[in-house]
């Protein structure tokens, strides 16, 4: 799985399979189901840390999900595999605008969608109008952001609640956004490379990560990356797993990093967090596989 995640750390997966469709992505979990097999749903792999040991049962790397429609007058339709860049540019070559502070994020649409993934102030599901999906048993179901606006906050998505393997894998998901002039056309490509520029500088594609490690919290009272300086954590190291030097809130892979020491590290700034500032700090990277 190293070759599979952002991180680059990662054990095999017992079997990993990248259906070609919708249905075939349904008969693999249908299968999984009758066998009682596990089912791990890759998107980008950009915030999961895989065990050393790997994951059991069958990875469904949703990559090949990748299609992409127009619906409406201003509305796209993005299959869960597509990368969020390449939504952004596409939305960007036709004229609509709403996605642009989403560009320079790693990963892929189900999972923004299934993390409601959040940039610069503005998370995934202002932009959502619906994502459709499909469950062990075969269920089809379109979930309306409007109607079911409760599921949706910060870093939390309806498709959290099923737990992530046997849960909904999102299929596609659509975005309603806004039809753009010729001169917005130029402005929201020049806010794009903004946001990505903003990434480079603050070091977020230096070394392998998965970005932020933890949530924010507001009632910490400052943001998790500014905790953890205050209490010396920046370029804290266990072999070659590092808190960065240049953000103590990304955890890099400074050479061969394995999951242990990663995991090791989240729990040493955790319990730091909790000694020395009263902190209960929540990862927002998902541990997945064994240890
Ligand atoms: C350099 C860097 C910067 C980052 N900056 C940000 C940021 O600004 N904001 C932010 O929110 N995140 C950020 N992240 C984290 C990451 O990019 C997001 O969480 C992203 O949405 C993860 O998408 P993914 O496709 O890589 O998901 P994965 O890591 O592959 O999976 C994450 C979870 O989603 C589930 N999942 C994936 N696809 C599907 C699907 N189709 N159906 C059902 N479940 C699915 C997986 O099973 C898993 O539980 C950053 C990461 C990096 C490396």
């Amino acid at each position: 799985m190293s070759a599979h995640t952002t991180f680059k750390i990662g054990g095999p997966a017992e079997a990993f399979v990248r259906p070609g469709d919708a249905e075939a992505a349904a008969s693999i979990l249908a299968a999984a189901r009758a066998e009682g097999l596990p089912v791990f749903v890759l998107g980008g792999g950009a915030n999961i840390l895989v065990g050393d040991k790997g994951i059991r049962g069958i990875v469904l790397d949703s990559s090949s999900l990748n299609s992409i429609r127009p619906e409406g007058e201003d509305g796209l339709v993005a299959g869960a595999g597509l990368s969020i860049d390449e939504l952004c540019l596409e939305a960007l070559a036709r004229g609509l605008g709403g996605l642009e502070d989403f560009f320079g994020m790693p990963g892929s649409v189900g999972g923004a969608v299934f993390m409601n993934a959040r940039c610069y102030e503005r998370e995934i599901s202002q932009v959502l109008a619906w994502a459709g999906s499909v469950d062990a048993e075969g269920r089809r179901a379109r979930r309306e952001v409007a109607i079911d606006r409760g599921g949706w906050s910060y870093k939390r998505s309806p498709y959290q609640a099923g737990g992530q393997a046997a849960g909904e894998l999102v299929l596609e998901a659509g975005f309603h956004l806004r039809n753009l002039s010729d001169e917005e056309v130029a402005a929201t490509a020049a806010a794009m490379r903004a946001r990505r520029a903003d990434r480079e500088a603050k070091g977020h594609y230096r070394l392998p990560s998965a970005g932020s490690v933890f949530k924010n919290d507001r009632a910490l009272g400052a943001p998790t990356g500014r905790l953890l300086d205050s209490i010396g954590l920046r370029g804290r190291r266990i072999g070659d797993a590092m808190v960065s030097p240049w953000h103590a809130n990304i955890f890099v892979n400074a050479g061969k990093s394995t999951a242990a020491d990663m995991r090791k590290l989240i729990e040493l700034a955790q319990a730091e967090a909790q000694e020395k500032l009263g902190s209960r700090l929540e990862p927002e990277v998902m541990m997945v596989g064994e240890f």
